[in-house]
């Protein structure tokens, strides 16, 4: 726990400062509500998972390593090997989940507050409807019993996962050089950012939070925004009332709101927006 807070305040330190210092976009709304109101989630998250969930992923890799179950305790393999191998499935496991509360409608719901956000910043990347936190949690363990992923490698996973979130929402500038070489080992800002575009082929590119390769090799990879960076627009067409994507209140009705599955999979309208939907 406290190497996870300690890794988690010094990541977001860093990228606050990295953001302030040489930033990629000027904001199109106010930052300290913002702010405010996204870290207020956090905590909310944070406060509801030490109830439901106190011993977290790696109190679940210690209980199923005292039971001897899934796939690593039965198949003994060198401990560097089923660790690397869980840390790249695991990374796959939320790869899939990302593409999954994508396409499913109620699922869609949980995951909008994700990008209800107007701008892009290192707090979109801990910005998340309490539920899905909790949808998220359940996969993940269950993806830790079956592989019987060693008790180290989650939690490096989680940090690994935890600093990969708040680096690539970051709203920082570095030279196009170094984003290119990036991309092959780390999702970087400019990738992630396309994910978080309102146009609905951009949204649904990109999904990697930690590793680029998933995106590459299931064919979701998509390079740049057609708008470029600087002029892209961010969020969800019709999500933009402040009451509803900056305030916390907001934030925590945004999966009730409107009728249901008017995007996703199963969609009846597959013409381009005419106006503002969706
Ligand atoms: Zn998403
Ligand atoms: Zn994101």
């Amino acid at each position: 726990m406290q190497i996870r807070l300690g890794s988690f305040f010094a990541v977001l330190v860093g990228m606050a400062l990295w953001e302030v210092l040489a930033p990629r976009r000027s904001p199109v709304s106010s930052r300290a509500v913002r702010w405010a109101n996204n870290l207020a989630l956090v905590a909310v998250n944070t406060l509801l998972l030490r109830l439901v969930f106190p011993a977290a992923a790696v109190g679940v890799a210690i209980f199923v390593d005292q039971q001897g179950w899934g796939l690593f305790n039965y198949y003994r393999l060198p401990g560097v090997v089923s660790g690397v191998l869980s840390v790249l499935a695991l990374d796959l496991v939320i790869y899939l989940q990302h593409v999954m509360v994508h396409a499913v409608p109620l699922l869609w719901r949980l995951h909008r507050v994700h990008h209800a956000d107007v701008d892009f910043d290192v707090t979109t990347g801990i910005r998340f409807h309490p539920f899905e936190i909790l949808v998220s949690m359940l996969i993940k363990a269950a993806a830790i019993v079956v592989l019987g992923a060693p008790v180290a490698a989650v939690l490096v996973f989680e940090l690994l996962l935890n600093a990969s979130s708040l680096f690539n929402h970051g709203n920082v500038r570095m030279p196009v050089k170094v984003d290119r070489v990036l991309r092959w080992l780390v999702v970087t800002p400019d990738m992630h950012r396309v994910h978080h575009s309102v146009e609905d082929d951009e949204t649904n590119s990109n999904f990697g939070f930690n590793l680029p390769w998933w995106d590459r090799l299931f064919g979701t990879y998509r390079d740049q925004p057609r708008a470029g960076h600087l002029a892209m627009t961010i969020g969800i067409h019709t999500f933009n009332e402040p009451r509803l994507v900056a305030w916390l209140p907001g934030l925590l009705m945004i999966p009730f709101v409107g009728r249901i599955s008017d995007y996703t999979i199963n969609r009846r309208n597959w013409e381009p927006p005419a106006g503002p939907q969706r």
